[in-house]
């Protein structure tokens, strides 16, 4: 399940195909860019904010760009880019954020129903 507890997120059920760490430790990067993703995602609680506890997020809430194939290697997801990020409004973040509306999510996976859910670059 996503760590982000949203409604929608919950009724979409368990993310079988991944999710995202959030960012953790104190160092300000980790820090900063965990701010970031808490800001992005509406998510106040002082003790994740703090990194206190783990959150796993799910891939949906990232912009289908975000995420580079799977790598057998490591056996995970990666996000890119790692650094600084422009979104489609010229926001500026830290590194890709969640802040996919899950809405068109949901509307994209059910017109997609017969092709890949996303693209192995
Ligand atoms: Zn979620």
């Amino acid at each position: 399940m996503c760590g982000c507890q949203k409604e929608t997120c919950i009724v979409i059920g368990y993310c079988g195909e991944g999710s995202f760490q959030l960012p953790a430790g104190q160092k300000p990067d980790k820090a900063n860019l965990r701010k970031q993703w808490c800001q992005a995602l509406g998510i106040g609680r002082k003790d994740i904010l703090a990194g206190e506890k783990e959150l796993r997020i799910a891939y949906w809430h990232f912009p289908e760009e975000r995420f580079r194939h799977f790598d057998e290697k490591v056996s995970a997801w990666k996000l890119k880019p790692t650094a600084k990020w422009v979104d489609n409004e010229k926001q500026e973040w830290l590194g890709a954020v969640p802040i996919r509306n899950l809405d068109e999510f949901v509307s994209s996976y059910l017109s997609a129903r017969h092709e890949p859910t996303f693209r192995l670059l």
